[in-house]
């Protein structure tokens, strides 16, 4: 039996959407190839708000995040984290040979825009990264106000993850001055795992180019300027099966609308968050809870590895704590093509079962 996920990624995948998987093969150095990237491009431009190149990868988003703190990183990297996928950003900085520091908030709390003044105006960095969704803990992250101290520093590519949260809520790239903006395809975007796609800025471009060791396939100089240069094609063979699925899930997103979705995200989150303030507790300040899941504290010291279990048995799936954090909290995603009914439904089923 399948089980419906309420997991953050992979997410479901709607059958129509799938179907687009599974479109007869095209060469990627036909016009054709030409004509579905800049179409995505076009749409992905929308969806991020913004003017800059857009970029695919055939990797899931952690090889975007290793492309960019890579490739753009002339003297040190910040990294600002709220959890295991704020730390990564690290670990990849640490594998590269890229000279970075880590700043980490206490589990549960967000970056404050404070700490990335009290780093940046050492003058030590010309990269940050920043988590606005932390998939671990559940927060998002004041990104306004973070960007808001990042834009005094001219020096600086601001990376964004934006790997749980895009397309489920508002993320205008332009407008938060983001340098590199990284999303994957398998969560709020919903669609099945196996591409990235980001935003590259001409700071970015700029920055890379005094970067002389970027690697090869993670290289996003030279991904660019491949794309300019051909007609918005790829060094390597990308997966064209992924494209015409996202080509296909972008126009849905935009029949939505966008506002529409963000709104549905919303409320879906402000379900789950009421839920689980009235049955256990929210992990993270409400005022930081993500809108496209919600991680829960166990203060009923339930065995989340048993509801899940039960759960599974009528058709359902949520996720337990990530890393440290198993056991003492739990998630429920809703995010991607996830309805507010389905929502309520879960929610109800977990109500006799707890
Ligand atoms: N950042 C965040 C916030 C994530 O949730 C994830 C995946 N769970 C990643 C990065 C890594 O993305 P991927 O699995 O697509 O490589």
């Amino acid at each position: 039996m399948h089980k419906k996920l309420f997991i953050p990624g992979p997410v479901d995948v709607l059958p129509e959407v799938l179907e687009k998987m599974a479109t007869p093969m095209i060469g990627h150095r036909t016009k054709d190839a030409s004509i579905l990237q800049k179409s995505i491009s076009e749409k992905m431009m929308k969806l991020m708000y913004t003017k800059n190149q857009i970029m695919l990868s055939t990797t899931s988003g952690t090889g975007l995040m290793e492309g960019a703190i890579r490739s753009c990183t002339r003297k040190r990297a910040a990294v600002f984290s709220v959890g295991s996928f704020g730390k990564r950003w690290h670990e990849l900085a640490v594998g590269n040979n890229v000279p970075a520091d880590l700043f980490e908030s206490e589990m549960g709390q967000p970056t404050t825009p404070e700490m990335v003044e009290e780093a940046l105006s050492t003058g030590k960095y010309d990269l940050v990264t920043i988590t606005h969704n932390e998939t671990s803990t559940g927060v998002m992250n004041p990104v306004k106000a973070i960007s808001d101290v990042i834009k005094k520093y001219p020096e600086i590519v601001f990376c964004l993850d934006t790997v749980s949260s895009l397309a489920g809520t508002k993320i205008d790239v332009d407008d938060l001055g983001v340098d590199i903006c990284i999303t994957s395809t398998q969560k709020a975007l919903g669609l099945p795992p196996g591409m990235a796609i980001c935003s590259f800025s001409e700071k970015a471009v700029e920055a890379a180019k005094q970067v002389e060791f970027r690697g090869y396939y993670l290289d996003l100089l030279s991904l660019y300027k491949y794309i300019q240069k051909k007609d918005h094609q790829y060094p390597s063979t990308p997966s064209l099966s992924h494209m015409y699925a996202l080509d296909y899930q972008l126009d849905r997103i935009f029949a939505e609308g966008l506002e529409n979705r963000f709104e549905r995200h919303f409320e879906m989150a402000e379900i789950v968050r009421d839920w689980a303030e009235d049955r256990f507790a929210l992990f993270p300040d409400r005022e930081f809870a993500s809108n496209t899941l919600t991680t829960i504290k166990n203060t009923r010291g339930i065995n989340v590895g048993d509801l899940n279990k039960k759960l599974g048995e009528k058709g359902y799936m949520i996720s337990n704590g990530y890393g440290d954090l198993k056991e003492k909290t739990f998630r429920i995603a809703h995010m991607g093509d996830r309805q507010v009914n389905e929502v309520k439904e879960l929610l109800e089923l977990i109500n006799t079962l707890i």
